[in-house]
């Protein structure tokens, strides 16, 4: 990671890395990071294959919704996580422990790692929260192992643990291609302002895939067209074309979606759409102040819990 990508994850560092203080060179040994959620401004499944897994082609957005992450190294080869959610597994089954583990095997690494996670994005919410908070695990823990591998070094390693995890190291509006790890970035959207309202329901990555008729898929989203209105920079002609094909089986199941892309667009969204496999859903404003009125609706009505006001990353400015 060079000094400005690594920047832009970076909240603060207890130690400075490197530090030289009268001569001497001390090793950061506390670093907290955000790991920034990310919305689907498009998806559409083309096929599935042979192997069960499907071919997507995806629009991805990142946007400032982050968990933090706070890494402190340990001498001893154990990996300690802490979390704000109870419910959240603490072991071999959380992300951010695979991450730690990963490094720890591939390089040979004797350290281990204390990490607090502070969870704020929604969980399985089709947000990758999990993802992105392994993408963080990935990037604290090479620094903090003094292994300062590369993105592409730490995207070949996070395809190991799952699909969306080199987006996740990535960033910013990309194509997403293939099982989800074929990437292409591509040039930020226009300012706008994103609300992002997760309805009180957990929704099953798995469940929605093996209930979708891929191959019965009649109207596909128009993903070239909304690349070239990225191109333009015509945030009209990327929300005229916002469309996901998981909807057609989250929203049936939980019409409470549907409820809140209606509050959205009434309120002044120039769109709003499901994200990834849902239950979140979106809505793109122009203007802040008719986000804040949707935002402020959809909670007087109890539509959803978890209802945020968030701005895109710009992976131009890192910002
Ligand atoms: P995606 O958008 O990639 O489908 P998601 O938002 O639907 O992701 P996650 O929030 O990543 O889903 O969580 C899915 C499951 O992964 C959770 O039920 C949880 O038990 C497990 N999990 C493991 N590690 C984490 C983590 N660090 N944060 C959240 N969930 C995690």
């Amino acid at each position: 990671m060079d000094k400005k990508d690594m920047e832009c994850y970076t909240v603060y560092c207890i130690q400075n890395d490197p530090l030289w203080v009268k001569g001497r060179f001390y090793r950061m040994e506390t670093l907290q990071l955000k790991a920034y959620a990310k919305i689907n401004l498009g998806l559409d499944v083309v096929r599935r294959r042979e192997d069960g897994y499907h071919e997507v082609r995806m629009i991805m957005q990142t946007v400032k919704l982050f968990d933090k992450l706070t890494f402190r190294l340990l001498e001893e080869r154990e990996i300690r996580i802490k979390t704000n959610l109870g419910f959240l597994p603490v072991d071999k089954n959380n992300l951010v422990y695979k991450a730690v583990k990963l490094l720890q095997d591939t390089y040979g690494i004797e350290k281990g790692m204390e990490i607090d996670l502070f969870k704020c994005i929604p969980v399985a919410a089709g947000m990758a929260g999990g993802s992105t908070d392994c993408a963080a695990a990935l990037v604290g823990a090479s620094r903090l192992f003094g292994l300062d591998l590369n993105k592409k070094e730490l995207m070949e390693l996070g395809v190991k643990l799952g699909a969306d995890v080199p987006y996740c190291v990535l960033r910013g509006t990309a194509l997403s291609e293939g099982i989800g790890e074929v990437l292409t970035p591509l040039p930020p959207i226009p300012d706008c302002h994103i609300l992002i309202a997760k309805p009180a329901v957990s929704v099953s990555t798995k469940f929605v895939y093996e209930h979708l008729d891929a191959e019965g898929i009649k109207a596909h989203p128009d993903i070239d067209g909304m690349i070239a209105a990225i191109k333009e920079g015509s945030l009209r002609g990327i929300t005229d074309r916002m469309e996901n094909v998981l909807e057609t089986v989250t929203i049936p199941k939980y019409p409470v979606i549907a409820e809140i892309k209606s509050c959205m667009k009434k309120q002044g969204a120039l769109n709003a759409l499901m994200s990834g496999s849902g239950p979140t859903v979106f809505g793109i404003f122009e203007r802040e102040e008719d986000a804040y009125t949707a935002k402020r609706l959809i909670q007087e009505r109890k539509l959803a819990n978890q209802v945020y006001v968030v701005l895109p990353f710009n992976q131009k400015t890192n910002r």
